[in-house]
């Protein structure tokens, strides 16, 4: 009987037991975690702080589904592994042989970098005892100042807002989620926010997070503007964990290195998901996510390889669908705002939750855009050589399924090229008839994210 270990209860963690079962009937297959709660949907915390879907909603699984799959689940935190003699020492005491080692980990917030950082009220949305402190603060809060450019500060901003908490917003550049949206979506990203009556503030910078009696009272920015405040919305991106692998034979660079089949450099332990950085067949290169498609498709394949049927992990297109303050939004591809090379850098140093590495390679000699905008929605799409290479789709979302087919599936694109460089209808009109073509040929894949969705137990 096979000893499969997996440490981390997330989308990559879970994904992995279930598979693994899937395959071994017989095989004891233990899951560690550091929280308290079953898996529960992570992207969907920002549901829950606009109390939209409630805690227990959120929950992907309950306890039972793992007593039914003869999966254990352990509430404790892994502190070491010994590689040679194949053991996870936890902080329980226990200590667990493995004949094969899932490192799923996942990421977290990158904390507040500035004077003041750690004073009482500066809060994350990172996970679920997070979520429920902001719900109880913003019981009592007047006032807000979130931090950060990308999908989780738009989130925090809404959800503080979403609360009565009079809600400040600030923004590094001239425009929103720079590394991402051009200055047209920007302006309609912008829209939104300030119908939600959320105050932007573009140009400034946190200089210092101002106390009073260890809380926070207040943020001045880099130009001496003085906002008063109960609470510090801090978003400005993720890290893989690797504390656990810190000073270990174990490989990282900016995440745990993966090779095409997921595993790690050392025999028999394989990475998956937000901490690892995992071979991409778009760019030739290993790169760092943080996007739950890719958690559970690659949970998926490392369990195969750990069961022992050797198949690479062919990563899916980087898609993310988000609802930002009303406003659908969908990234697909390479789909970076051209021209925005110091936000670039950024994102590489800290990539934001739901977003992709992969996004920002678009920005280079080849690329050409084709858009169609009408005002309240915006579809823009990144054309390379023959194929198209990503998809920016905000409000009307009649493109998305189409686009992630045609991008994922790198259809030759030459026979509607023309449509599609003119824009607007014709763009349009050229993507679906090209998917109807896709479709006709029956290449198109099964969704490589389904999987987990709320309350799928
Ligand atoms: C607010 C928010 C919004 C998001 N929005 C989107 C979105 O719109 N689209 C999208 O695609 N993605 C989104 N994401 C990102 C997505 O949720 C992650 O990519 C995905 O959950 C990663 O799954 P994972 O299993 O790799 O890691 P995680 O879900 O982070 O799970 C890792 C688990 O391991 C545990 N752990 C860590 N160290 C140890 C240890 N030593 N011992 C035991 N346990 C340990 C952690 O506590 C955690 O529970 C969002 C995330 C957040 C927080």
């Amino acid at each position: 009987m096979r000893d499969y270990v997996i440490i981390g209860n997330g989308a990559a963690g879970v994904t992995a037991a279930e598979e693994l079962r899937r395959r071994d009937a017989r095989a004891r297959i233990t899951i560690v975690t550091d929280e308290k709660y079953p898996m529960y949907s992570r992207p969907g915390l920002a549901y829950v702080l606009i109390n939209e879907v409630s805690v227990e909603q959120s929950m992907a699984r309950q306890p039972e589904w793992y007593v039914k799959h003869r999966i254990e689940l352990i509430y404790s935190r892994a502190e070491q592994i010994d590689f040679d003699r194949r053991r996870v020492q936890l902080a329980n005491g226990r200590g667990l042989l493995y004949d094969a080692l899932l490192i799923a980990v996942g990421a977290k917030a990158v904390p507040a970098p500035f004077p003041g950082g750690k004073l009482d009220g500066i809060v994350y949305l990172d996970n679920m005892d997070n979520t429920v402190d902001i719900l109880h603060r913003v019981k009592s809060a007047r006032a807000a100042v979130v931090v950060g450019g990308g999908i989780t500060a738009l989130e925090m901003a809404e959800g503080l807002a979403h609360h009565k908490v009079e809600t400040h917003y600030l923004v590094r550049k001239s425009n929103l989620w720079s590394a991402l949206l051009n200055d047209r979506e920007s302006k309609l990203v912008e829209k939104q926010i300030l119908h939600h009556g959320v105050h932007i503030h573009y140009g400034h910078e946190t200089a210092e997070i101002i106390g009073e009696a260890g809380r926070v009272a207040a943020v001045k920015t880099n130009k001496g503007e003085v906002i008063p405040c109960d609470i510090v919305g801090v978003a400005i991106g993720v890290k893989p964990n690797l504390a656990l692998v810190k000073g270990t034979p174990l490989e990282v660079d900016r995440g745990i290195l993966a090779d095409e089949y997921l595993r790690t450099n050392i025999p028999d332990v394989y990475a998956v998901g937000d901490c690892a950085q995992i071979y991409d067949a778009w760019s030739g290169e290993k790169r760092v996510d943080s996007l739950w498609p890719t958690a559970i498709s690659s949970g998926r394949i490392a369990a195969i390889n750990m069961a022992g049927v050797k198949q690479p992990y062919r990563k899916g297109v980087p898609f993310n669908a988000a609802l930002l303050f009303g406003l659908h939004l969908t990234a697909i591809g390479q789909v970076a705002a051209a021209g925005r090379e110091d936000d670039e850098a950024e994102e590489l140093a800290f990539i934001s939750r739901g977003a992709s590495e992969v996004w920002p390679a678009s920005t280079g000699v080849g690329y050409t855009s084709a858009w169609a905008n009408d005002g309240t929605s915006s579809q823009r799409l990144i054309l390379r050589d023959n194929v198209i290479a990503g998809a920016l789709l905000l409000g009307n979302q009649q493109l998305a399924d189409p686009l992630r087919d045609l991008i994922d599936q790198r259809v030759d694109i030459e026979s509607v090229k023309r449509q599609l460089s003119a824009g607007g209808t014709a763009m349009s009109m050229a993507v679906m008839t090209a998917w109807h073509e896709l479709k006709r040929s029956k290449k198109v894949a099964v969704p490589y994210y389904s999987g987990i969705e709320f309350g799928d137990n």
